[in-house]
């Protein structure tokens, strides 16, 4: 009953139910499975041990909460992530498309020792290379690229979908969080941000997945839960 006794399945669990609740999206038994591409009975079983371990609450209408000793431990969870990120990227000078794989596998093995030692090292960065805050409460909130209009001017935010086949594919197209561009043109399939010196070019369904302040800024709305996790071949390219 113990958040140190969570195995490394529950922390995979709780850090995407991090996720969705950051991105404003209920936390369900459906979107946990789309999230983590997996089926919904296996899904269903995780929820029910991670419920008698202490670290969720199932309502009547089957929508999921963390308990505050779940909620702790999810957020632990995602904080060592980013900061492993930033460390590997900032302190080992491995590119940033390449970092969040190796964080998934770092994350469950680490010590409050070592988390110190890191937070250290990175000096002064905020966020994860890819845009999130590793402390929780400073996420800015941003809309989605696909939103913003012809000829708005968009700073990057962040990724919200880590998978590293996106990853990698922005790094390509010269997407980087801070980058500042403007949306050179876009139709139903596709978006055309310019930055300095570069041109990306996103399937919609890749933009809905970067996190922009645009100006002009159209109105925020709450992600799509098929934004945190793609499958390959809905990039579409
Ligand atoms: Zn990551
Ligand atoms: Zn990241």
């Amino acid at each position: 009953m113990s958040g140190d006794h969570a195995t490394v399945a529950e922390e995979e669990y709780l850090q995407i139910m991090c996720w969705l609740e950051e991105a404003g999206l209920p936390i369900t038994g459906a979107n946990v499975a789309r999230a983590m591409q997996l089926s919904p009975p296996t899904v269903h079983e995780m929820i029910g041990r991670l419920e008698r371990d202490g670290y969720v609450l199932r309502a009547d209408d089957k929508s999921i909460s963390f308990t505050d000793e779940g909620s702790e431990h999810a957020r632990a969870i995602v904080r060592r992530h980013r900061l492993i990120e930033r460390f590997l990227t900032d302190v080992l000078g491995i590119p940033w498309d390449e970092v969040h794989e190796e964080a998934e596998r770092l994350e469950h093995a680490m010590s409050p020792v070592l988390e110190a030692r890191m937070l250290a090292a990175i000096g002064d960065a905020k966020t994860c290379p890819h845009g999130h805050p590793i402390q929780g409460g400073q996420r800015i909130e941003g809309v989605p690229l696909a939103d913003a209009e012809t000829g708005a001017k968009v700073r990057i935010l962040r990724f919200e979908n880590e998978a590293e086949e996106l990853l990698h594919l922005f790094k390509r197209e010269g997407l980087e969080p801070g980058r500042h561009g403007v949306v050179a043109a876009g139709d139903d399939d596709e978006v055309i941000v310019e930055f300095d010196g570069a041109t990306a070019n996103l399937t919609r369904s890749v933009a809905e997945t970067v996190s922009v302040l645009a100006d002009p800024s159209p109105p925020p709305r709450i992600a799509l839960p098929e934004q945190l996790v793609l499958s390959k071949d809905r990039y579409g390219r």
